[in-house]
């Protein structure tokens, strides 16, 4: 593999781009390969290498990188209708209307652009709404570029994570590790009249795959209404991947008050929405008081790749597809760790995959392990050795996941997301051949 027009285009960019990237996670090291294009589940470099695409632009790429026909034709049809107008269109109602019919606890929604405007929206309707400043976030939560969640620390003793961010948005949120009821009891107990929501991804999705211990989220659910604050579910990556059309909500049986949506929802367009029971998501301007607006929100080729996407994922048996071939992978991935690296960890639900090299393992764990990705299971030998806090997952090899594993993966013809935290994705483009070839690498590699 030659890598000469990367290097080179890497070049030019770090004259002009701050990092020679425009996301700091897409900055690999010693340099990225440029994309000229995608080919189904594939990628192919600047150079012509070809990949198996397991990144499908961090998320939103759920069909891959071919359109099917409604789609790409609905995406060429808006754009050549002009891009924009500053009224609303027919396409946003669609696709707000297919989302509330599928979602239970969505009712009502407002699009936006990202899915940290999402996060960002959603933080200042639940303080406007309940009157209250502070929010609960989970240690390694993932929301986006915002001031109030790029947060570091315990409990009430929290420090902005980035320079730039002032100390007092940090004096309003409060942290505590995932999967810990004790930690969320002991911050209501002090904070409770204070707390306008609950923040949390159900599954933590950009720190290694965190699935939730069970009755964890039924806990969230609890307290929020003991102290009467809102139970807000960031399903910007697991939203119409995870539980499918019902997103993880309805896969664990939970009703959010808030939920924000991102990636999937705009078919690999810029978009983010913030959706919920009527009444709260009113409270947004101009039917309520919490300013709230956007120059592009609800954009026509955004919504109607949204819809198509979404309309295709419901009309074909997508889902059955993706999860398959994924949970494929990570079954292979747990016999090729058990005979390799039995320490490693590998997790991940419906699409979503990874292997999390943890340091410690049970040794001999016989058969009555989770068989395709960690499920938190008490019984399986696993269960004192697998992650459940953003701490586990950063104590585990995370230097020898991105300076060895990654590149030997990409020599291989496997494009995995750069480090140890991002979750991998499997698309419906993707085929039986490509889950073989990509084991067979890991079996090299691990
Ligand atoms: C990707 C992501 C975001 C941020 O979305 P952007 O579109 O990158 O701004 C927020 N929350 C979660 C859970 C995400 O996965």
């Amino acid at each position: 593999m030659t890598h000469e027009q990367s290097r080179s285009l890497y070049d030019r960019a770090l004259s002009v781009l701050s990092g020679g990237v425009n996301s700091s996670v897409r900055a690999i090291r010693p340099y990225p390969f440029f994309v000229e294009r995608g080919d189904g589940g594939h990628v192919i470099d600047a150079d012509g290498n070809r990949y198996i695409d397991y990144v499908m632009g961090y998320g939103p790429l759920l069909l891959g990188h071919d359109m099917p026909e409604d789609l790409r034709a609905a995406v060429q049809q808006k754009a050549s209708e002009g891009p924009m107008y500053g009224a609303p269109t027919e396409v946003e109602v669609e696709l707000a209307e297919f989302v509330t019919r599928h979602v239970p606890s969505v009712e009502m929604l407002r699009f936006v652009n990202s899915g940290t405007e999402a996060t960002v929206s959603a933080v200042r309707l639940a303080r406007g709404y309940t009157g209250r400043d502070k929010i609960v976030v989970m240690q390694s939560g993932y929301h986006g570029a915002q001031e109030s969640t790029l947060v570091e620390g315990e409990g009430d003793h929290t420090q902005p994570s980035s320079p730039g961010i002032p100390d007092s948005f940090a004096e309003h949120t409060l942290a505590v590790p995932f999967n810990d009821e004790d930690a969320i009891d002991a911050v209501f107990e002090e904070h409770g009249d204070d707390i306008a929501a609950v923040l949390t991804e159900p599954i933590l999705g950009n720190y290694g795959i965190v699935h939730p211990v069970d009755g964890y989220h039924e806990h969230l659910r609890e307290v929020c209404d003991d102290y009467g604050s809102l139970l807000v579910f960031d399903e910007v990556i697991t939203g119409f991947r995870v539980g499918g059309l019902q997103c993880a909500q309805g896969k664990f049986g939970i009703e959010p008050d808030i939920t924000t949506f991102g990636k999937i929802i705009g078919g690999g367009f810029p978009v983010g929405a913030i959706g919920g029971r009527a009444e709260i998501i009113e409270s947004f301007t101009p039917a309520g008081d919490v300013f709230q607006s956007g120059t592009f929100s609800g954009h026509p080729v955004t919504m109607a790749a949204g819809l198509e996407t979404l309309r295709y994922a419901a009309e074909n048996d997508v889902y059955d597809h993706v999860n398959g071939l994924a949970e494929d992978l990570r079954a292979g991935l747990t016999d090729i760790c058990a005979d390799q690296a039995p320490n490693y960890t590998v997790v991940g639900t419906d699409s979503m995959f990874k292997v999390i090299f943890t340091r410690e393992g049970p040794g001999d764990v016989g058969d009555d392990h989770c068989e395709a990705g960690c499920r938190q299971r008490e019984a399986c030998p696993r269960y004192d050795h697998c992650p459940k806090t953003g701490a586990d997952v950063k104590a585990a090899q995370t230097e020898r996941w991105e300076r060895l594993h990654w590149p030997a993966m990409k020599e291989r013809g496997v494009f995995l997301t750069a480090n140890q935290f991002e979750s991998q994705f499997v698309c419906d483009a993707h085929t039986e051949a490509d889950v073989e070839e990509t084991l067979e690498a890991y079996k090299e590699v691990l």
